[in-house]
């Protein structure tokens, strides 16, 4: 198994703003604990800096226009109707070096696919990118360029069939319908319910237009859907359709704002349930480009990837957070320092209540999407 780690310090530069959620401060807190368990000095795993991406690389998605007004808003210079692009204040504000900052996530994500699709790597993770959300012309979602679809299409380039699966607790819309048409290109996203979380759809009945009808799938959820009720949904859908699709390589979008301590979601999934889904998607595939999203809880999210990328390189890790993380974690409010989270109960009218919905999608899937690929 040959493996590859991309990061950056240079993420430290960047800021969305003091009151935004995604705080660049998590990259560096994950690669601190990635470092104290010895995960950026494994024998047979690769560890890479990546460069701004190109533009014309950037411009096979996003248009020309969307790109000229990152630059300019980027570089201060006044951008005329920038809502009609997404930008301005709140989720996509417009900071200085923000265009830098997009370059960087494309370079990365694309770094990572071009590893994998050259046979540098079997698996690849770049935990700064899975920015799933940005359109072709317009910022949403605190996505201004989607590195998930340059990746994608960077290994399309290959002849190879993608299988995208997105655990993030927000949908994957941006990816989705890039490839809405597409049968080569099959997404799979597990969210949150879009009537009751950005971006507002993931519908089972979203799945795909034309050839590619039945290859966008979506397992929407109920709010507090934890562990005990998301794996079972999970397994029940996506590896007979991975089965079925037979992608010669997987992108994984591993948003962990799924986390029950996540300030801007309200599931209720724990690291340990995250990583026994990262473990399970490695099984399913011979080739992975893993990619980070979102997570707002800080340690969660170092906690998280750092198990990920332990899983993709089969390394185990022992359960208490290594010492020189302790304090940094405890004073972001982390109460139990260990990398599994503690039980937590769930009331049973609240279990049923999430169970039935995820088995009303989940037959729905099967019933309608199923039999398009011979299931
Ligand atoms: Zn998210």
């Amino acid at each position: 198994m040959k493996t590859a780690l991309i990061h950056s310090d240079e993420w430290r530069r960047f800021d969305y703003g003091p009151e935004h959620p995604l705080r660049m401060e998590r990259l560096g807190l994950t690669w601190r604990l990635m470092e104290a368990y010895g995960l950026t000095a494994l024998p047979r795993a690769k560890v890479l800096t990546p460069e701004a991406a190109a533009l014309n690389e950037i411009a096979r998605f996003h248009t020309r226009e969307y790109i000229e007004i990152l630059r300019a808003a980027s570089a201060g210079d006044w951008v005329p109707h920038a809502a009609r692009y997404g930008l301005g204040p709140g989720d996509n504000p417009i900071f200085p070096g923000l265009w830098e900052a997009a370059e960087l996530v494309a370079g990365g994500s694309l770094l990572a696919a071009r590893l994998v699709a050259e046979g540098e790597a079997n698996r690849a993770f770049h935990f700064a990118g899975g920015l799933h959300h940005a359109m072709a012309d317009r910022a949403s979602g605190f996505c201004y360029v989607n590195d998930a679809v340059l990746a994608i299409m960077k290994l399309r380039e290959r002849g190879w069939r993608v299988a995208y699966v997105d655990i993030d607790a927000h949908h994957g819309d941006g990816v989705q319908f890039a490839f809405y048409r597409d049968p080569s290109v099959l997404t799979i996203s597990t969210h949150e319910r879009g009537d009751r979380l950005f971006p507002g759809t993931g519908f089972v009945a979203e799945m795909g237009e034309g050839e590619g009808v039945g290859f966008s799938v979506n397992l929407p959820l109920q709010p507090l859907t934890d562990d005990a009720v998301y794996e079972p949904a999970f397994e029940a859908v996506v590896p007979p359709l991975l089965g079925a699709f037979q992608p010669d390589v997987l992108v994984l979008q591993l948003g962990i704002d799924s986390h029950r301590t996540d300030p801007l979601t309200h599931l209720s999934l724990t690291v340990q349930g995250f990583t026994r889904v990262v473990k399970r998607l490695l099984q399913l595939a011979p080739r992975v480009v893993a990619l980070g999203g979102g997570g707002y809880d800080l340690p969660n999210v170092a906690r998280a990837w750092t198990a990920a990328w332990a899983a993709i390189n089969e390394v185990a890790l022992a359960d208490a957070l290594p010492r020189e993380c302790q304090s940094e974690m405890a004073r972001l409010g982390l109460e139990q320092l260990s990398m599994c989270d503690p039980p937590a109960e769930m009331p049973d009218d609240t279990r049923r209540w999430t169970e039935e919905y995820a088995r009303r999608q989940v037959a729905s899937i099967q019933e309608n999407i199923f039999p398009l690929h011979r299931l």
